[in-house]
């Protein structure tokens, strides 16, 4: 099957900055891949690559606003052979966020203004091709503009990516990589050594959090997690706890209409929802770890604990985990806890 290759020489890295954004954001034609390269002093070149023949109206559309830094826009087939090489071999350099991911063959050609990651397309998964990857990448990228974070975990680390990029953009972090096929964490330690992390990211062989290092509670201020909603769901309440309150995961792997679910299990398990993001029907899930709010209350009069279980019942239906305690020396009345629950609701998460 061909490809079409848009190709848009720009002068000036902001303007190339700017239109690689805006073709990378764009539904249609919703892109495969696109790159910016520097192809000479102060010349940046922008290559989109489609699957189906994209209209150069739209694409210049698109562009209009930023008219003014940017060449012809020329729009070829590239032949299948070379499709085939693309895909093995060649697959072009990702931009996510800050980062571009690439294959050795492209170290001599990524630009420098973003932080580039040496990944080969081999055994393990995570080249950044993937939604579910660049999904994280750009998710890491906001993350980190603003926030530091120490402890980092990447759950499910295939080609150690994302362990790679926390790495590159949180240099004083410790990074865990986790992963349960020892394939994979072979190819992430490797990875970190090339990338020149080596150092800052431990790569262990182990499945979820079973692991020593991973046990310790509310250790962590960031975990990344590319797995499958089903793992997910499951690991949510690990998850809770190797987190620190206001501590974030990252949850990706999952479709858009799996979303509802997994967003929901975390919620219950004690996360509130931070931002969504979705591309090519992917789903990425940003969540806070937080401490319910808890207030105590007490009836003005004894009461017995059936009666006021019965009392109190209406206020689960609005949301609230209610505990009640037994009286405690010297009182004698009943007391009983209202927790704020975070609940899920049809418009979204609350
Ligand atoms: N983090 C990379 C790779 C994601 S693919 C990226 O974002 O591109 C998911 C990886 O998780 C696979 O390598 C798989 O072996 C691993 N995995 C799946 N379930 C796991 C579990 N319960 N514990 C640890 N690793 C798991």
């Amino acid at each position: 099957m061909p490809l079409f290759k848009l190709s848009i020489s720009t002068f000036g890295l902001e303007a190339g900055g700017a239109a690689s954004d805006l073709l990378t954001e764009l539904a249609e034609p919703r892109a495969l891949a696109v790159t910016l390269f520097e192809d000479g002093p102060a010349s940046f070149l922008i290559e989109a690559y489609y699957e189906t023949e994209p209209s150069l109206e739209a694409a210049a559309d698109a562009l209009s606003a930023l008219r003014a830094g940017l060449g012809e826009a020329m729009l070829e087939a590239v032949p299948e052979q070379n499709w085939v090489a693309l895909s093995q071999a060649a697959l072009p350099p990702i931009a996510a966020g800050r980062f571009v991911v690439h294959g050795g063959h492209d170290r001599a050609r990524v630009g420098a203004r973003r932080i580039a990651i040496e990944i080969e397309a081999g055994e393990a998964f995570g080249t950044g091709h993937n939604a579910t990857t660049a999904l994280c990448l750009e998710a890491i990228d906001r993350l980190t503009r603003h926030r530091c974070f120490a402890r980092v975990v990447d759950l499910g680390c295939g080609t150690g990516v994302l362990a790679i990029a926390a790495a590159r953009v949180l240099p004083g972090a410790r990074v865990l990589a986790v992963d349960n096929d020892p394939l994979a964490t072979a190819i992430a330690r490797t990875n970190a050594r090339l990338n020149g992390v080596g150092r800052h990211v431990r790569v262990i062989d182990a499945s979820g959090f079973a692991h020593p290092l991973l046990r310790p509670p509310r250790a962590f201020d960031l975990v990344l997690a590319n797995l499958l909603p089903g793992p997910l769901v499951e690991l949510a309440p690990a998850m809770r706890r190797a987190l620190r309150p206001g501590g974030v995961a990252v949850l990706s792997g999952v479709l858009d209409h799996q979303a509802r679910e997994v967003g929901a299990s975390y919620c219950a398990a004690g996360f509130r929802l931070l931002a969504r993001s979705r591309r090519a029907g992917w789903t990425v899930l940003t969540l806070v770890r937080v401490t319910p709010h808890s207030t105590r209350h007490s009836w003005p009069e004894r009461t017995c604990a059936a009666c006021a279980r019965k009392l109190l019942k209406p206020l689960a239906a609005l949301g609230y985990t209610v505990d009640i305690k037994p009286p405690a020396p010297p009182t004698s009345q009943l007391s009983f806890w209202l927790r704020q629950g975070v609940g899920f609701r049809d418009d979204g998460w609350a």
